[in-house]
C-alpha cells in the first residue's frame, strides 16, 4: 500500500519533506537545515530519523545529539511514534534500538568508557561536575602555592572558565586572555602552570571533567585507526541546536565524517546564544563549505509556532541585529492578541501579575503545564517563587539550582564516586569529611594510606583515624567495602543513605526535607541499570530541582514551569511570560559593553519570545533588585524598558499598567474626581 506507506510524511511541507527525504532513506551527503525559531528544524529531525529507519537503517548505528537529555528522549518518542504509522508496533522494538540518543558530553562519555583501554584510560573514571572541577583546580593552586601570593591570583572558578574556555574554542591561552580575561594577562606563566598541574591531576586521580569529555573524544579521532573504527559504528549522525555547538565539537564531528557522509545538522544562527561557553556561530553558517562536496542546504521560512501578532514582534527584535543570516518567518496563525509589554511598579507585583494570570488562564482551562515563566537568570525568579509558594501553585524550575547542587545529594553521590573510584581526591576528601575529627590533613593521609595498600579497602581499615573519629571510622570502612564489592544496585544507594543519615541530622537542620530528596533520588536511581549509568547522567544533566515548598510535583501532576531563557531553548508554551524585559537584565549588566555580548543579549530576547504559541507577557517591573557585583553590593535601582524594543516597535505590543489603579487604594476605586458642596447643602435645607 503504498499511498500508505508515504502517509507519515504527509504532515510536512516541501521543504521539510526534502530534508527528510534527503538520501531517500539510505546514507548520503551532509545536509543543513538553517531556519528560524519555530519552524519544525526539530520535527523535521525526527522524520528524517524515523524515515531512516522506516527505510532500513540500523537504529543501532544512528547517532542522535540533542541540546539535553530531555530533548534526546522527546526525540526517541517522537520518532516511535511518527515510525509507527507505517510499521505499527514493530516501530516501538526498533526505537528501542536508538540508544545512542543524548548530548556530546553523554555520548563522550560512553565511547570513553568504551575505548579507554586504547587510549591510556582507566574505565574506572570518575566525572567532575563544573564545581567538583573547581574543588580540584582550587586543590592543586594551594599545593602550588598560587593562592597564598597576597596579590591577587584569579579566584577558582575563573582558572576553570579560562582553562575550560582554552579547550573549547581550541584556542591558545594568551589569545582567550587577551580576549576574554584581560585583566589576568599578568598571571598568564602562573596559570600555564595551573593548568599543567591541573591535568596532571585529573590524570593522577583518574576523573575527567567536563571539557575533557569532548577532548579526549577529539584527541580519539585524531588517531586514524580509532577514528576509523568509531566512525564505522555510524552511518548516520544527526545534531539539533548546531548554532551552539563549540569548535571543539566540530572537530569531533569532521573527524568522524571527514567528506561530510551521513551528517546532518540543524539549527538557528538567530538563536545562537552560548558564546560564552565558546560555542562558535560560525559553525553553522562554514558548514556548508568544510567538505570536498558542498552541502546540501534547506531553509525552512513557514512558523507553525506563534501567532502572526508575536511572531511579527519577534521577527521586529531580531530585524535589528548586526549580523544575521536566516530569512524573517511567516505564519498562517492569525491572532488579534498583540503580546503584552506590562509595566508593574516592581519585582513583588511582577509576581503577583504573573501568579494570578497563570491562575485566571488554568480557570479558563489552560493547564500550568502549558504556561512558561523565563527569565534571564537563574535567581530572578526568587520573589516569583515565594508567591506561587504562598499560592500554592506548583512549580518546576529548570536551568536553576540543580537538584544535584544540593550538599545533601551531592555528599550521597560523591560516596558512590570514591567507592566507584577510590583515587578522586574531590570526592574522597567530601566524603571522609563528614565524619566529625576529620579534617582535610587526616582525610589527605588517609587518601596516601590508600594509594599506598594493595588494596583501598585495606588502606582505609588499617588507617589511624583521628581520636575523635575513631568510634565512626570503621562504620565508614564497612559501607566503602562494601560498595566496593559490588553488593547491588540500585540498593548501593540505600545503604549509603543509611549510613549518611545521621549525619545528615547533625549537619542539616531541615534533614526531613533532605531526607525526602535523597528518598526521591533512590527512585531515579531505580530507573538506571548500573551505578556507572547511574552517576554519569546525573553528573552530566541532572534533574531538575522540583520546588519542595509546594510540595514536589509528581510526574504527572500539573505544574507551571520556570525557567531560564538558556534552559528553555527547542521548547514552546501556548503562555509564556517574560520577567524583567529591562536594560540591566536584558541585556543583562554584565554583557553591557562589547557588542558582540550585546547581540547574544538580543538573540537571547529573541529566543524568549519565540517560544510563545498564544500570548505572550513581557513584563518590565520600574524597579528591580540587583544582586552584589563586588562594588556596589545588592541594591534598588530602577530600570527602563529593554532597548531591544525600540519605540517604533511598539505598535507590535499592547502596553498596560498593573495592577489597574484600584487596587492602589486598597481595593477601594479611586476618589472621584467631581468637587461637591455638602455643608453648603445642609445649610440650604432649611432656609
Ligand atoms: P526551535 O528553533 O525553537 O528549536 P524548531 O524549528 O525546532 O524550533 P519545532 O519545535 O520542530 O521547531 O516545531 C515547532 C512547532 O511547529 C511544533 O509544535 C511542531 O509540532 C509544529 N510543526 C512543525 N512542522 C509542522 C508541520 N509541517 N505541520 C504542522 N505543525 C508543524
Ligand atoms: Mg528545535
Amino acid at each position: 500500500q503504498p499511498t500508505f506507506e508515504h502517509d507519515y510524511l504527509a504532515s510536512l511541507n516541501a521543504e521539510q519533506r526534502a530534508a527528510v527525504e534527503h538520501g531517500g532513506g539510505k546514507v548520503a551527503g551532509p545536509l543543513l537545515v538553517i531556519a528560524g525559531a519555530g519552524s519544525g528544524k526539530t520535527n523535521t529531525l525526527a522524520h528524517r530519523v524515523a524515515h531512516l529507519i522506516v527505510n532500513g537503517a540500523d537504529p543501532r548505528r544512528i547517532l542522535l545529539m540533542t541540546f539535553s537529555r530531555r530533548a534526546a528522549s522527546e526525540m526517541t518518542k517522537r520518532v516511535e511514534r511518527i515510525a509507527a504509522r507505517v510499521m505499527g508496533d514493530k516501530a516501538a522494538t526498533l526505537t528501542k534500538g536508538l540508544t545512542w540518543a543524548g548530548t556530546f558530553h553523554a555520548i563522550g562519555a560512553r565511547l570513553l568508557r568504551d575505548y579507554a583501554l586504547k587510549i591510556g584510560l582507566d574505565p574506572a573514571f570518575t566525572i567532575h561536575d563544573r564545581e567538583d572541577s573547581a574543588d580540584l583546580m582550587n586543590l592543586v593552586r594551594h599545593e602550588l602555592g598560587l593562592s597564598k601570593t597576597e596579590s591577587r591570583f584569579p579566584a577558582k572558578g575563573t582558572c576553570l572558565a579560562i582553562y575550560s574556555r582554552v579547550v573549547n574554542a581550541q584556542s591558545d591561552l594568551k589569545t582567550v586572555l587577551a580576549k576574554s580575561f584581560p585583566w589576568c594577562i599578568g598571571w598568564t606563566a602562573e596559570l600555564k602552570e595551573l593548568f599543567a598541574a591541573y591535568v596532571d591531576a585529573k590524570q593522577a586521580q583518574n576523573v575527567l571533567d567536563y571539557d575533557d569529555l569532548l577532548l579526549w573524544w577529539a584527541q580519539m579521532c585524531a588517531e586514524p585507526a580509532i577514528a576509523e573504527h568509531l566512525s564505522g559504528r555510524f552511518d548516520h549522525i544527526l545534531v539539533d541546536e548546531y548554532q551552539d555547538t563549540n569548535r571543539l565539537q566540530e572537530s569531533i564531528l569532521l573527524a568522524l565524517k571527514p567528506d561530510g557522509t551521513g551528517l546532518t545538522v540543524v539549527g538557528d544562527d538567530a538563536q545562537s546564544i552560548y558564546s560564552f561557553r565558546a560555542a562558535e556561530v560560525r559553525n553553522i553558517l562554514d558548514f556548508p563549505i568544510r567538505f570536498p562536496e558542498p552541502a546540501r542546504v534547506v531553509t525552512l521560512e513557514r512558523n507553525y509556532r506563534s501567532t502572526d501578532a508575536i511572531l511579527n514582534a519577534a521577527n521586529a527584535v531580531i530585524a535589528e541585529a548586526a549580523e544575521r543570516f536566516t530569512k524573517n518567518l511567516w505564519t498562517e496563525r492569525r491572532s488579534a492578541e498583540k503580546p503584552l509589554l506590562v509595566t508593574v511598579r516592581d519585582e513583588a507585583e511582577q509576581a503577583s501579575y504573573v501568579a494570578e494570570h497563570v491562575l485566571e488562564a488554568r480557570e479558563e482551562g489552560f493547564a500550568l503545564k502549558q504556561q512558561a515563566v523565563l527569565f534571564r537568570a537563574s535567581h530572578h525568579s526568587g520573589p516569583l517563587e515565594v508567591e506561587l509558594t504562598r499560592r500554592n501553585i506548583p512549580f518546576v524550575k529548570f536551568g536553576g539550582l540543580k537538584f544535584l547542587d544540593s550538599a545533601h545529594v551531592k555528599d550521597v553521590l560523591a560516596v558512590l564516586r570514591f567507592a566507584e573510584n577510590p583515587k578522586d581526591r574531590v570526592a574522597g576528601f567530601r566524603v571522609m569529611q563528614l565524619l566529625p575529627g576529620i579534617g582535610p590533613s587526616a582525610a589527605a593521609s588517609a587518601m596516601e594510606a590508600m594509594e599506598r595498600a594493595l588494596d583501598p579497602v585495606l588502606g582505609l581499615q588499617f588507617f589511624r583515624a583521628p581520636a575523635r573519629a575513631e568510634a565512626d571510622w570503621p562504620g565508614f570502612v564497612e559501607l566503602f567495602s562494601s560498595l566496593r564489592s559490588r553488593s547491588g544496585w540500585p540498593s548501593d544507594l540505600e545503604h549509603v543513605r543509611l549510613w549518611y543519615e545521621p549525619h545528615l541530622e547533625r549537619i542539616h537542620e531541615d534533614a526531613t526535607t533532605r531526607r525526602a530528596d535523597l528518598l526521591q533520588l533512590e527512585q531515579i536511581a531505580a530507573g538506571y541499570p548500573s551505578r556507572e549509568r547511574f552517576l554519569t547522567d546525573l553528573t552530566l544533566d541532572p534533574p531538575e530541582a522540583t520546588s519542595d515548598k509546594a510540595g514536589p510535583p509528581h510526574r504527572d501532576e500539573d505544574y507551571l514551569i520556570l525557567s531560564t531563557i538558556h534552559s528553555a531553548k527547542g521548547q514552546e508554551w501556548t503562555k509564556v511570560f517574560v520577567l524583567n524585559a529591562v536594560d540591566g537584565c536584558i541585556p543583562s549588566d554584565l554583557a553591557v559593553g562589547e557588542r558582540e555580548e550585546i547581540e547574544e543579549e538580543r538573540r537571547l530576547l529573541y529566543v524568549a519570545m519565540t517560544r510563545a504559541k498564544d500570548s505572550l507577557h513581557l513584563i518590565t517591573p520600574q524597579r528591580f533588585f540587583v544582586h552584589g557585583q563586588a562594588a556596589r553590593g545588592d541594591q534598588h535601582v530602577y530600570a527602563s524598558r529593554t532597548r531591544f524594543i525600540t519605540d517604533a516597535m511598539l505598535e507590535l505590543f499592547s502596553q498596560i499598567f498593573w495592577p489597574p489603579p484600584m487596587a492602589d487604594h486598597g481595593g477601594q476605586p479611586p476618589h472621584p474626581t467631581v468637587r461637591v458642596d455638602l455643608k453648603a447643602r445642609m445649610r440650604s435645607m432649611w432656609r
